[in-house]
């Protein structure tokens, strides 16, 4: 549950440019969303997603270094 307090502030919403459909959430932890009711958009939606990504990220990049190159080398 969020605590949170939204108003009607004519934020145009990044995906079908409606200002009256918008509503942005203050949430005490610091941070806004954007809700759009003409499309549906959520822009804690992307937020989750980036969040999500960047932990994957994370973790490929334990086993993304390169092999040690062996062999002999050739002139
Ligand atoms: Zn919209």
């Amino acid at each position: 549950m969020y605590d949170a307090e939204g108003q009607y502030d004519g934020t145009p919403c990044p995906v079908c440019g409606a200002k009256e459909s918008t509503i942005r959430w203050h949430f005490i932890e610091g941070f806004d969303e954007i809700e759009c009711r003409a499309c549906g958009f959520r822009s804690d939606e992307d937020h989750i997603a980036a969040l999500h990504r960047e932990a994957l990220d994370t973790l490929e990049g334990d086993d993304d270094a390169p092999p040690p190159r062996t062999g002999p080398l050739r002139a």
